[in-house]
This record gives C-alpha cells, sequence and structure tokens, in this order.
C-alpha cells in the first residue's frame, strides 16, 4: 500500500511571528523551518501503519513549500519516511488554502496513493481546511480527526474524535485521512535514522510536472487577506497575596464576583 504524509513545513513554533506589513505574509527570513508539529502525529500513524502492515507498504512524505525549507524534509525522512516530494515553485507563494489543497490534489494525482494521511491544522496559517478541501480534490472519502486507524480487507477503520466522544467510520481505499493528537506520540529520530536519512530521495517536483493548476498562487487565490493584527495587549495581571490558602481564595472569589463572573 501506499501511504502519502502531506507536511507543511512552517517557522519555528517558538519563534515569534512577524507578518511582512506589505504582502502581509508570514516572514520566513531569519527564522528556523520546522516540520509543522500536527504533521508529526500524521506521520507517527503512517509509519505504525507500515509497521503493523507488514506487506512492503511505503511512506512518502510530501510538502509544498518554500525552496529555501527543503532540507526540513530530512526530519520526516530519519523519522522513518521512506522517500519525499518536495512540490516547489515561485508562483505558488500567496496560494490560498483552496489552492493549496488543489495543487496537493494534483501532487498526489501525479505520486499516485492508496491512502493518504494529513495533521489536523497547521502551525501557522491554521485553516484546518486543506484536508477535507482535499478529499474533494481527490474525490475519495474523507475522514477528518481520527485517533485510531487500521486497514481491513481493502478498508480504513477509524475512530473519528467528536465533541462528546468517537465515531467509528470506515470506507474503501484509497481515502484521504486527517488526524488528532490523540493518535500516537511522534517518535524520536534515531542515529541510524538521522545517517540513513541523508541517503534518501526528496524529488523536486514543480508546477509544470502537475498541470499547472490556475488555483496556484496569488493570482489564483480566492481569499485576499486585507489585514492582520497582532492580538491585544493583556492588562496587568492582579497579584493576590495571601497569608493562607483561606484568604487567598477568598480574595480570589471576591476578585470574581466583583467582576459578575461568578
Ligand atoms: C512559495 C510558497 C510560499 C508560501 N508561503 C506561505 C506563507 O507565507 N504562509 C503560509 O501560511 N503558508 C505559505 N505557504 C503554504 C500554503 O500557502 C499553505 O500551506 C496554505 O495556505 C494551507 O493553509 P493552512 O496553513 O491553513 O493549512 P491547514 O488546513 O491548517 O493544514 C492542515 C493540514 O494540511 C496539510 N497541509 C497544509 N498546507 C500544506 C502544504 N503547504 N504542504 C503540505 N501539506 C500541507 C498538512 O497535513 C496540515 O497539517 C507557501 C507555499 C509556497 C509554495
Amino acid at each position: 500500500m501506499k501511504i502519502v504524509v502531506t507536511v507543511k513545513l512552517v517557522p519555528d513554533t517558538n519563534a515569534e511571528k512577524r507578518i511582512d506589513p506589505g504582502t502581509q505574509r508570514l516572514i520566513r527570513t531569519g527564522v528556523e523551518t520546522v516540520l509543522n508539529p500536527y504533521d508529526e502525529y500524521a506521520l507517527e500513524a503512517a509509519l505504525a501503519l507500515k509497521e503493523k502492515l507488514a506487506d512492503g507498504s511505503t511512506v512518502t512524505v510530501l510538502a509544498m513549500a518554500p525552496e529555501a525549507t527543503k532540507e526540513t524534509l530530512r526530519k520526516a525522512l530519519a523519522m522513518g519516511a521512506d522517500d519525499a516530494v518536495f512540490l516547489t515553485d515561485a508562483a505558488l507563494a500567496g496560494t490560498d488554502t483552496l489552492g493549496t489543497a488543489d495543487v496537493l490534489a494534483h501532487a498526489l494525482k501525479n505520486i499516485g496513493f492508496d491512502l493518504v494521511i494529513c495533521g489536523g491544522l497547521s502551525d501557522d496559517g491554521s485553516t484546518g481546511g486543506v484536508p477535507g478541501a482535499l478529499a474533494e480534490f481527490l474525490a475519495v472519502p474523507g475522514i477528518t480527526n481520527a485517533r485510531s486507524l487500521e486497514i481491513i480487507d481493502g478498508r480504513v477503520h477509524a475512530q473519528r474524535e467528536t465533541d462528546n466522544g468517537y465515531q467509528v467510520v470506515s470506507a474503501a481505499l484509497p481515502v484521504m485521512l486527517s488526524v488528532t493528537m490523540a493518535v500516537g506520540e511522534p517518535r524520536y529520530a534515531s542515529l541510524k535514522g538521522i545517517m540513513g536519512a541523508k541517503k534518501k530521495p526528496i524529488a523536486p517536483m514543480a508546477l509544470a510536472n502537475i498541470g499547472a493548476p490556475g488555483s496556484a498562487g496569488a493570482a489564483g487565490a480566492k481569499i485576499s487577506l486585507l489585514s492582520t493584527a497582532p492580538p491585544p495587549v493583556r492588562g496587568k495581571a492582579k497579584v493576590v497575596e495571601a497569608t493562607d490558602g483561606l484568604s487567598g481564595a477568598q480574595a480570589v472569589l471576591d476578585f470574581l464576583k466583583e467582576r459578575k463572573l461568578v
């Protein structure tokens, strides 16, 4: 079975995010790029499935990102992915969520797949819109928010997290599935994995290789980002000083009552 994991390459999650006021895009220069944390869970699910199946299944990672971020994919290869496809093209800058799903779908049809596994959310764009749109563009069943999955007789069986519990769903392959963090902690790359990753292939892909979909780039985007603003600065915190637990609790209660919060 061919499993493809879509991974977004994002600015370091702990770095302060800065927006270019001219383009309204994230400034990536001078900030380390990492694998989108959610996508490490997607990769873990794929690797665990491959190990369980033990039938020669392969795991490919696919990223659409600026050229300078390519080597970040080595971490996915070090964790255990067999190979990587790096889709980059200057004309992709400014692609919106729908366009990203469309372009990724073109790439996936080119690569071939039985199962596509996505993270649930990117750390920077954070729309969570790509997986559902991707299933639609691929015209395959889409199972979102999976916390577990297994393959039985050519069907994916998954538990989908909901607000109240979980649903048990099943769909015939090929399938697009996105995961939640409950699917299992991502593994650390071993030293052997890190050394081996240096020799694993990262295949380049450009828009011309996948039929140059018109949804790519700022020109194809249906959403215009009009402005961005930092979150409001929080007021000073009130520090409660108390000599014992009871008077401290009373002070906190008075504070909440004053503001009609309890
Ligand atoms: C040249 C270039 C410049 C770019 N610049 C930016 C930028 O400045 N800011 C920005 O946010 N994005 C940028 N992108 C990426 C792209 O535009 C976004 O990925 C897109 O808007 C996805 O929306 P999201 O982040 O809300 O994804 P979500 O829907 O929140 O992501 C959900 C899941 O979809 C998958 N996914 C999402 N995006 C990608 C991707 N690019 N590749 C592989 N899998 C993916 C992952 O599995 C992820 O966990 C750039 C891409 C290129 C090629």
